[in-house]
């Protein structure tokens, strides 16, 4: 990937006000090109060389599993040994592929991790970024299937059951990644922090005088450095899926990153972009995926059913803005969210 894609996405993050760093302590560091994307760390007063190695080298390690562009990954080594063999793999890609795997089944296969080959057809953000012809898309998505990966816990193995399968983690590696960045900063009794892998944040802590971080949402027509919304927050992760993120426009028309698998095409509805607000990042992740694949009204439907059947021991919060510029988000954010852009300062809380 070029350089100047890596700097547009650094400057098209949810935005972080209020970066600083004390003069003793190191300052924040940032990796470009880990994880498809740009990493960068702020652990202010416990900030140092250490602490950065620590967290970038665990970065490092899970770009070398996860990244599909890479022939020796693990998920390319499941991905090549489709309809061949199971493959062992690390806790952490066993995790993952496991809780995408939950994600699905929660969705009924809207989140579809073996979306792989539909993903590949498209190349959304490559250099042959193109409309695929609909026999090719019908073909691609004869391999789209979670339920034709087999999972053994007791040999840790991964297995795509029919060549041709491929399972693609994009939307939900990156969550992973930041709950074990967070996992280091606890580790080393760090006290405050800000997480961004991309869009994906975290922040740790509260800031300094003991205040909430203010967390930007971005405006989705423009760039990070132009906010829509700020939530205000501590111990908290903030994951957006929307649009703007990766597409590519022919004939006036938006083609994005986020596939319907019941189509092949880049799911189409009312939403310029969907937030999830919560403390487990990887569930933040699936969840914002998940969410915008299923529309408003479903999604909050099911938001409500995940605290209802206690799914996860937290109740996760949304925030949906639609293509007419309306916010709704849920009722428990009424004090933490604000419009700092005129055009979207219509917000219900439901
Ligand atoms: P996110 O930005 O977290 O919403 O993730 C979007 C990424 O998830 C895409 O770039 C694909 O790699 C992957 N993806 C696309 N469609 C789906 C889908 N239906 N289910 C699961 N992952 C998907
Ligand atoms: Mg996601």
């Amino acid at each position: 990937m070029k350089i100047s894609k890596y700097l547009c996405v650094l400057l098209c993050t949810t935005s972080l006000f209020n970066m600083s760093c004390s003069k003793k302590s190191v300052a924040p560091q940032s990796k470009i090109g880990l994880l498809g994307t740009v990493c960068s760390i702020n652990a202010y007063d416990d900030g140092s060389e250490k602490l950065y190695t620590a967290i970038f080298n665990r970065l490092e390690e899970i770009d070398d599993d996860f990244n599909v562009n890479k022939s020796q990954s693990e998920i390319s080594l499941i991905n090549s040994n489709a309809g061949i063999a199971p493959v062992k793999v690390s806790e952490d890609v066993y995790y993952v592929v496991k809780t995408a795997l939950q994600f699905s089944g929660l969705t009924k296969g809207a989140f579809d991790p073996t979306i792989g080959p539909v993903v590949a057809l498209w190349g959304i953000n490559t250099d042959h970024a193109r409309i695929p012809e609909k026999n090719e898309i019908e073909q691609a998505l004869r391999f789209v299937d979670y339920t034709k990966v087999i999972l053994d816990d007791k040999g840790q193995t991964v297995y795509l059951t029919e060549k041709g399968m491929s399972i693609d983690l994009g939307g939900i590696a990156k969550g992973y990644a930041c709950d074990e960045v967070v996992k280091i900063l606890k580790h080393n009794k760090v006290k405050r922090a800000v997480v961004d892998l991309g869009g994906n944040v975290y922040v740790w802590g509260t800031k300094k005088d003991g205040s909430r971080w203010k967390v930007g949402v971005r405006n989705p027509e423009s760039n990070a450095a132009d906010p829509a919304l700020a939530l205000s927050l501590y111990n908290s992760t903030v994951v957006t899926s929307g649009v703007y993120e990766r597409y590519f426009i022919q004939d006036g028309i938006r083609f994005h990153h986020i596939i319907n698998p019941e189509d092949g095409y880049p799911c189409q509805n009312d939403l310029l972009s969907l937030t999830v607000v919560c403390e487990s990042s990887i569930i933040a992740d699936a969840l914002s995926t998940s969410l915008f694949l299923l529309g408003q009204d479903k999604g909050f439907e099911f938001v409500e059913k995940l605290s209802q059947t206690n799914e996860f021991d937290f109740v996760p919060d949304v925030i949906y803005i639609s293509k007419e510029h309306e916010v709704v988000a849920s009722s428990n954010l009424r004090n933490s969210l604000t419009a700092v852009n005129e055009n979207y300062k219509k917000i219900s809380f439901r």
